[in-house]
């Protein structure tokens, strides 16, 4: 006996009731005529009527491909697409909401505007090259050069937004480095609120490196405690030393603890000339038992851009102090902060369009030839217009939606 209830008109095998949404192009999601099915939840429904579909001609859509097709129609740009991406990738709250308003066009439209901007120049530019035929050259004037320094600004603000949007999507990764018994895994514990990592006063037991993450200002913190980094003959703490050393190439942060408490030691300025160039927040840790280190001393190994607070981690002191440095040097309370650069795709962009625009500013300050001057504007622009996909290849595509799941 075949049980499966069957339409009384057709007589046949009913699978199950279903919504079917219809949306026609070109105002639909992908530009396209489309019909959206909703069966019952569970996997029986949804296996039948995919089946059903499948045998009446459809297939499976592959990864990005509805977003894909929407980019392909003009819908939306490659940000806005990469957006869509991001937003169903989100992890916190603060990722969810960049990704909305990038998916808005928040960054596509300030590109656009660098775009516009670009193409008055590069229009006043090329027809006074056209009207100065046998000149052999022509004079670049200066608000145009003005022009370009503006954009050029414009650039710098974005791409110094670009560490702050890249950890908000991905997260930051922030490894505690220090010489052995400074107090790094106190810290670590008392930042994180819980006794993570092991704490004992023989130097070097922290062995490896113990990684938990905790939300900052909207971020993704993953801090590590590190092994403190000296040299050691103990080949298991080598091991977590090494890890040390690894933690501190891939941090986008990196905390320096030391022992305020006690004058700086060799180890200590070994381990400053590690840092130079990295992004640093320094801790002077164990304040309750006094000072010993200045803070114009600190400034002077790492720089006047790194913030450097007093900590006492047994106490809890200036945590709240610490933290907020950290969320500051990650480029959270910066300008920028509402709308940066997320990808690292769109800062590398921005980053060779900027280096096109400063060969054009030299070349107009030096007098240089207007096609000169001309043709190092269209690369600024062919590398600005890689951002909302003007100039995306047929592989650049391929990479970006591949990132989706199935059927985004
Ligand atoms: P690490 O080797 O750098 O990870 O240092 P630990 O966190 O294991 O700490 C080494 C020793 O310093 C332990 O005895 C801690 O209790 C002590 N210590 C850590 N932070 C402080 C602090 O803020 N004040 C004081 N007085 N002692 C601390």
């Amino acid at each position: 006996m075949d049980p499966a209830p069957r339409d009384e008109a057709s007589g046949e095998r009913r699978l199950d009731e279903v919504v079917a949404g219809v949306f026609r192009g070109p105002r639909s999601f992908t530009g396209e005529d489309t019909v959206e099915w909703s069966c019952h939840g569970g996997a029986v429904p949804a296996r039948r009527v995919l089946d059903a579909l499948i045998a009446a001609g459809a297939r499976l859509a592959a990864p990005g491909e509805f977003s894909l097709r929407a980019f392909l129609h003009g819908r939306m740009d490659l940000a806005q697409a990469e957006a869509a991406a991001d937003l169903v990738h989100a992890e916190t709250e603060s990722a969810g909401d960049l990704a909305l308003a990038q998916l808005s066009g928040g960054l596509s439209r300030r590109v656009k505007a660098l775009e516009e901007r670009l193409l008055t120049c590069v229009a006043e530019v090329e027809a006074r090259v056209d009207f100065a035929e046998d000149v052999g050259g022509i004079e670049v004037p200066p608000h145009i050069v003005h022009a370009i320094s503006e954009v050029d600004l414009e650039l710098n603000a974005l791409l110094a937004s670009a560490t702050y949007g890249r950890a908000l999507r991905e997260g930051a990764r922030v490894p505690l480095v220090g010489r052995p018994n400074v107090g790094k895994s106190s810290l670590f514990n008392a930042l994180l609120g819980e006794d993570r990592a092991i704490v004992t006063p023989a130097p070097g037991t922290t062995r490896d490196r113990v990684s938990e993450a905790i939300e900052l200002a909207g971020l993704r913190v993953t801090l590590s405690d590190t092994a403190g980094l000296r040299d050691t003959v103990d080949p298991i703490e080598a091991i977590g030393v090494n890890l040390a050393e690894k933690a501190l190439d891939s941090g986008t942060v990196v905390m320096w603890v030391v022992d305020g408490s006690e004058t700086l030691e060799a180890a200590d300025r070994r381990i400053a000339e590690r840092l130079r160039g990295r992004k640093v927040v320094a801790a002077l840790n164990k304040a309750d038992r006094g000072s010993r280190v200045a803070v114009a001393e600190m400034a002077a190994m790492v720089g006047g851009e790194s913030p450097i607070v007093t900590v006492s981690a047994v106490r809890g002191e200036g945590l709240d102090a610490l933290r907020s440095a950290l969320a500051e040097r990650l480029g959270a309370r910066s300008a920028e902060a509402d709308a940066p650069v997320t990808h690292p795709r769109h800062a590398e962009a921005l980053d060779r369009a900027q280096a096109a625009l400063r060969r054009a500013a030299k070349a107009a300050a030096d007098n240089e030839p207007g096609e000169i001057v001309a043709l190092e504007l269209h690369e600024a622009l062919a590398a600005i217009g890689e951002v909302t996909g003007k100039a995306a290849g047929e592989d650049l595509l391929d990479r970006i939606f591949s990132r989706f799941c199935v059927g985004k």
